[in-house]
């Protein structure tokens, strides 16, 4: 019986996504099993008991359907992504909506700024109807109802943001009293009716899509731009609709941080579990930028919040192509492919309240700073250290203490060198051990090594992790994490999720990214470490992905302005397409670059406009103007 049991907890493991772990682990355990059951069977019960609650699971939503595409509930999570064409243009957007359907696109999303464009979306449908492309489309409303009403009559779905869509943005602080409050609370019913009642008649879904950038005042006024505004700010329009009768809703909580975007979200489904919601989940972190840096930025929330069991559908919206999305959506849902296959139920509110209380009674108030984490770079014994290693990061040897010192000997590296002798490793057995009360721990005392713990350890979750570090005694300034970086995959997506999913909230000295390209390595892990805002170590740029209201070439004009102010450590630097969305999207930037109209550009001090209308050609010269009257800019 003992047995039946051990395989019904092991059969159940072959179901955890992207644990390449998974066959040895099963027979690590068969091994760990039969060497125990004569001696503490009770013990190792009690430890596969306390395991459960760590097995890869998703937190369950209802359906709602767009058109005839499936999110949330039992289906995969789907992809979706947004036409950079201007909505007017009918063949651009039908030739970019079908190169995104082509590649793997699930829905597409169109800006409507106007009823000129909500109105248009009618011929866009006919023609990739007509074309034989089925797949849903989603409009993009900002500030209109009257244009969210149209647009419901063309396409599947469509998304309004809470932030503005009845409050206009006055960037004022107003002092509500409970009665004023609630009276803008009846507001929001009011103005959703219509749209909702509409929905309902045509089988259209709704998506309540918040932005940290664009909360309204009246959210800004009483939380702050928090993430329990965020929250606060889609709760009210979910109430409104379930006051309504209406449910065929997604929500996302969307922020150009990833912190915030992960924080947000965990938050919406506590909100959600409290009030018995189960809305399906869109991910995405907006303004992320392009390249590798904008796929790290990207794969840190959406991917961490994968791992977390939560999300039904994502975009990853880069400063690129709108079809560039696809592939990097495909990656960061790969390890996720059976995930609506598994068993549906409530484990995330257990696994974060032990987190939460993992971080508060252990790692709170370490003297450890998060902002000290460190860097381990692997390299050959034969080969130089990275010429741009800073001297509080290490460097790691595989080999022992007189590989290590013939190296130092070789190459005087200016930071420190650690090798195997440095390390305690801690792998399954640990973490089985991690699962029951301390008095029953049999961890090796650290005295002056470090303890390594591998981000695979077992194919568990991340809580797996959390528990594993805050149960080694004094692991505070003793903890580092080992992260697999060998292909362009781990390093885009992989590594900053489990980064993202961990270091936020783990005092973690030390990252070591396992590659055989030293340099490579260490480059992303200041990017994780850059995007996670746990170390700054360049010129922060905030890009958005463009749409149909772009009024210059985003890539373009990104790629110009970065190489000229990357080397700008610890600046924001936002560019944005328009000044539509784009001052209210740019969150805390210190700096803005904003499509104004054709050919022209304003300049943005903070919140502030500085400078009009300035032709593009002059734009970033007048921008490093601004920046030296200023005193942030060094050549
Ligand atoms: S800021 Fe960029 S993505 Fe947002 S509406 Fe304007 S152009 Fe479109």
């Amino acid at each position: 019986m003992v047995k039946s049991f051990f395989w019904a907890i092991t059969g159940h493991l072959l179901l955890i996504p992207g644990s390449s772990a998974v066959f040895p682990w099963i027979s690590f355990m068969e091994k760990y099993f039969n060497r125990l059951q004569h001696f503490c069977l009770s013990i190792f019960i009690k430890k596969i008991m306390n395991m459960t609650n760590l097995l890869y699971t998703r937190f369950p939503t209802r359906e709602v359907r767009a058109g005839s595409l499936g999110i949330g509930g039992k289906n995969p999570i789907r992809i979706q992504s947004m036409l950079t064409a201007n909505t007017l243009d009918t063949l651009a957007c039908v030739k970019e909506a079908k190169e995104l359907f082509d590649a793997g696109c699930e829905l597409v999303r169109l800006t409507a700024q106007g009823p000129a464009e909500a109105q248009n979306l009618k011929n866009i449908k006919e023609m990739l109807l007509a074309d034989g492309y089925t797949g849903p489309l989603s409009a993009d409303i900002h500030f209109s109802p009257r244009t969210a009403l149209i647009a419901l009559e063309h396409v599947e779905k469509v998304r309004i943001n809470p932030g503005n869509y009845i409050d206009k943005k006055n960037f004022k602080f107003i002092e509500y009293t409970e009665a004023q409050y609630q009276n803008e609370l009846n507001e929001i019913v009011e103005a959703l009716r219509p749209l909702v009642n509409r929905a309902k008649e045509l089988g259209r879904c709704l998506r309540i899509g918040t932005n940290h950038g664009s909360l309204s005042d009246r959210i800004m006024s009483r939380y702050g731009d928090t993430p329990e505004g965020m929250v606060e700010s889609a709760m009210e329009f979910l109430r409104a609709c379930e006051y309504l009768d209406f449910k065929d809703i997604v929500v996302s909580m969307k922020s150009s941080n990833p912190v915030v975007m992960i924080r947000a979200t965990r938050l919406l489904v506590e909100n959600f579990i409290a009030e018995q919601m189960s809305y399906p989940l869109h991910l995405g972190v907006t303004e992320a930028g392009e390249g590798i840096e904008g796929r790290i930025k990207s794969a840190a929330g959406i991917g961490a919040l994968l791992e977390d069991g939560l999300g039904d559908t994502i975009r990853v919206s880069l400063t690129e192509k709108s079809v560039k999305e696809i592939p990097a959506a495909r990656a960061l849902i790969a390890p996720y492919e059976d995930f609506h296959s598994l068993p549906l139920h409530h484990p995330f509110r257990e696994q974060l309240k032990e987190r939460e209380t993992i971080y508060f009674n252990k790692f709170r108030n370490v003297k450890h700073s998060l902002y000290d984490t460190s860097i381990i770079v692997k390299v050959d014994p034969e080969e130089k250290p990275p010429a741009t290693i800073h001297v509080k990061d290490y460097l790691y040897i595989q080999g022992n203490t007189s590989a290590k010192e013939s190296y130092i000997l070789r190459f005087h590296p200016e930071c420190r060198v650690l090798c195997d002798d440095d390390f305690i490793i801690l792998d399954n057995k640990n973490l089985l051990d991690a699962s029951l009360p301390v008095s029953e721990h049999s961890f090796p005392a650290a005295n002056d090594k470090f303890y390594l713990v591998s981000a695979n350890i077992s194919g568990m979750n991340l809580t797996g992790l959390h528990r594993l570090a805050s149960t080694i005694p004094g692991t505070e300034n003793k903890l580092v994490l080992r992260i697999p970086c060998h292909t362009e995959e781990d390093a885009c997506y992989l590594s900053p999720a489990i980064c993202a999913g961990l270091l936020p909230d783990l005092a973690c000295s030390a990252l070591l990214l396992d590659s055989r390209n030293a340099e490579h390595s260490y480059s992303i892990a200041l990017t994780i470490l850059q995007a996670l805002r746990i170390r700054i170590t360049k010129a922060d740029f905030i890009s958005c992905p463009s749409c149909g209201r772009t009024e210059f070439d985003l890539e373009e004009t990104t790629a110009k302005i970065k190489a000229r102010l990357h080397h700008l450590k610890g600046i924001k630097i936002a560019v944005m397409g328009c000044i539509v969305n784009g001052p209210g999207e740019m969150a805390d930037a210190d700096f803005g670059y904003v499509g104004a109209s054709h050919g022209k550009i304003h300049l943005y001090k903070g919140m502030e406009l500085v400078k009009k209308n300035i032709p593009s050609e002059h734009a970033l010269d007048e921008l490093i103007s601004l920046m030296k009257e200023a005193g942030v800019y060094h050549e």
